[in-house]
């Protein structure tokens, strides 16, 4: 099954606040659900917002009709019958490994400080800080760092960490609750020894633009040193795969990773795109030898209309 709803174009980020959206956060809005954001959410219009829900609802036409050859072709070379099988599409990431530009070294190097001062400030050198009062001894923490099988992060392998990308501006969401955790595990760490950790764990390249941990094969910091939001949150696309696993379980996933922007690339073999299968012993492969199909002005003509209606509303909403 495909989701219901296609990614975000500037995934996971709310237009008020610039923080990721919430999990619940329906997919066509600008705001998130957070109180300060939820008023200016619930001042768009109704119309625009239906709108929207329609243009959303032509992308994934467009997108599942294009993307259909290439999710039939891995099942058939995996003799996997569709009902057989965990399949959806996800979001795409193709941006160049870069070094971290000094400037983002350095203004993420001043947050890691200052939430490692926060910690140190709170709980001094010698003293163990206490974990949160809503997980006493860190289990459910514990449980959220536990690995999860291979075959659960099709998605994630596929997508190549699209909602990684706000952890560029919010410094990997390190907060100084991260910090206690660390030191929780490492009792004896001094400040300098936890600044000193985190800055060794930087990748020598990592995506551009993205988080400062986001490295050529996913993050480079083990998951209890990660923040909480960074071993909870799931897009939606990935939950709706997992509930899709676990109605299915015992099988492999197909995922196919598509730019928001393919619509704007309909020559034949456009580069926009990432096929995935991991087998549910874990066996992982990527096809690369498959192609996008060519998109015609005729099949995109529906998603063009609905965008067209949501640009004329804007624009009336300005005056
Ligand atoms: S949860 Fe996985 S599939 Fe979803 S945006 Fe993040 S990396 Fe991509
Ligand atoms: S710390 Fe890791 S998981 Fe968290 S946003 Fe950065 S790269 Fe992604």
């Amino acid at each position: 099954m495909f989701p219901a709803r296609p990614p975000r174009q500037n995934p996971q980020l709310c237009q008020a606040c610039r923080q990721p959206f919430l999990e619940e956060d329906e997919l066509g809005f600008d705001f998130c659900g957070r109180s300060a954001c939820l008023t200016r959410r619930q001042l768009e219009r109704p119309e625009l917002n239906q709108l929207r829900q329609a243009r959303e609802a032509r992308w994934l036409e467009v997108t599942q009709r294009r993307t259909a050859p290439l999710l039939d072709a891995v099942l058939s070379r995996l003799e996997t019958p569709a009902s057989e099988a965990v399949t959806g599409l996800v979001p795409f990431v193709d941006r160049p490994l870069v070094p971290l530009p000094a400037d983002r070294r350095a203004s993420f190097e001043t947050h890691l400080r200052q939430v490692v001062d926060n910690s140190f400030t709170e709980t001094p050198e010698g003293s163990e800080p206490l974990p949160p009062k809503d997980d006493p001894d860190y289990a459910q923490r514990a449980a959220d760092e536990a690995e999860e099988p291979s075959v659960l992060n099709a998605a994630c392998i596929a997508c190549r960490g699209d909602c990684c990308l706000p952890g560029g501006t919010h410094h990997a969401f390190l907060s100084a609750r991260t910090i206690d955790r660390f030191r929780w595990r490492h009792p004896s760490a001094r400040a300098k020894d936890v600044i000193s950790y985190y800055l060794a764990a930087l990748p020598d390249e990592s995506v551009q633009g993205s988080c400062v941990y986001h490295g050529a094969f996913g993050c480079t910091l083990k998951r209890e040193d990660r923040s909480s939001i960074c071993n909870t949150f799931l897009c939606w696309f990935r939950r709706e795969l997992d509930k899709d696993h676990a109605r299915k379980p015992g099988y492999g996933e197909v995922v196919v990773a598509i730019a928001r922007t393919h619509t704007q690339r309909q020559e034949e073999d456009a580069p926009c795109v990432r096929v995935v299968s991991v087998a549910e012993d874990g066996v992982l492969t990527e096809h690369t030898d498959l192609k996008l199909p060519a998109l015609s002005d005729v099949e995109l003509a529906p998603f063009h209309a609905a965008l067209s209606a949501v640009h004329t509303v804007k624009e009336e909403r300005k005056r």
